[in-house]
């Protein structure tokens, strides 16, 4: 494989147009048409330089192959790299703005049992560029521009744990927000982990306050464990207390994602118990209901079950709320189109 011209931020496209001899200004004009999510090949430049580019250079690192549309509007895309690997991402259509979820890495390795992207484990990280251009693609899908786009929102939540693969991910937030690029707020942006601790204290440090969500899905370490190989490294007290941290660094509420199975994690019990764990922090609980992935037998909840769970939450005092599932007739969970695909089903 190449290298991705899109992994570059704009002062290091800048010295590698100067270091082949080319007027500064070109710089701006590749960025320019990267932003606008072109090929290299597409992009208005002499000859001369577009060759130069294309022979260090993938001309499109990421194509989509395949669209699915959701009732809802929700679109998934499958995308595949070039080295012919593929990954997935969402695009959701919201009142306030459009969300595109997106993934940073080829499959996953922290084994989470419900989730549909760690069933062939890791394959490779991405390339900051790799993720930045699944945003570039869809935004230009979109029709959107230099002035107005049509990603206003990311959330990382696709295949992969983006604090598994940190300095890429890190870079990506860094172009992604830089002015002279896409310009997203880190306000605009959701990074969720399933709770590498170390890496948490080193967002909090980054200077990029994005929204910090975790993946909790359970009250105590034991019950974690059982879904999540990573509780058995990073216990719930350490991840509360880097999330304090990243609350201290950076003023932002953190956001728990908790996904409702059946049988496993939302009793009374469990409700009485999140609540003695997260009350008074500066927090918020987003319920999920388990979108069931036919290689796992866990089971997701009624929609009764969902709202009583809520309505105990809320009763001792958290905030939080159910979110809306979106995409659940086009394999709408983590990884799950992937799978199909790579399983030769007909998606
Ligand atoms: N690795 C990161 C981000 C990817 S998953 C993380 O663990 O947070 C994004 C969210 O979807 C996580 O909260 C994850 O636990 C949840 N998730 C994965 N598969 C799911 C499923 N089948 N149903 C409901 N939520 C799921």
């Amino acid at each position: 494989m190449k290298k991705i011209l899109q992994d570059l931020s704009f002062s290091e496209l800048e010295n590698l147009i100067l270091s082949v001899g080319e007027k500064k200004f070109r710089a701006k004009q590749v960025y320019d048409g990267l932003t606008l999510g072109k090929k290299i090949s597409q992009i208005n430049i002499p000859a001369a330089l577009r060759e130069k580019l294309l022979e260090n250079f993938e001309d499109e690192p990421i194509k989509i192959i395949r669209t699915l549309t959701s009732a809802d509007g929700t679109e998934k895309y499958l995308f595949s790299l070039a080295d012919g690997n593929v990954i997935e991402g969402v695009f959701m259509k919201y009142k306030y703005g459009n969300t595109q979820c997106v993934s940073t890495q080829v499959g996953c390795r922290m084994g989470c049992k419900f989730c549909a992207s760690t069933l062939g484990g890791l394959v490779r990280n991405l390339t900051s560029g790799e993720i930045l251009s699944q945003i570039l693609t869809v935004n230009a899908l979109h029709g959107g521009n230099l002035k107005t786009r049509a990603v206003t929102n990311i959330v990382l939540m696709g295949s992969g744990e983006p604090l598994d693969n940190y300095g890429n991910t890190f870079a990506f937030l860094k172009n992604v927000t830089a002015p002279d690029g896409l310009n997203i707020s880190a306000r605009n942006i959701s990074l969720s982990t399933c709770g590498i601790v170390p890496a948490i204290y080193r967002l909090a440090d980054g200077g990029i306050p994005v929204n910090l969500t975790i993946s909790l899905h359970q009250t105590t370490d034991e019950g974690r464990a059982r879904t999540m190989p990573i509780a058995k490294k990073y216990g719930i007290a350490e991840i509360l207390k880097a999330c304090g941290y990243y609350f201290e660094k950076t003023g932002r509420r953190y956001i728990f994602e908790y996904s409702l199975i059946d049988g496993e994690n939302c009793d009374a019990q469990h409700a009485d118990e999140l609540i003695a764990l997260l009350k008074g922090k500066p927090c918020h609980v987003n319920l999920i209901r388990l979108n069931e992935v036919k290689e796992r037998d866990l089971k997701t909840v009624t929609d009764k079950q969902a709202y009583r769970f809520l309505g105990l939450l809320e009763k001792g005092g958290l905030s939080a709320t159910l979110r809306r599932s979106m995409g659940n007739d086009i394999a709408g969970a983590c990884g799950q189109l992937r799978t199909g695909y790579l399983k030769g089903e007909d998606i």
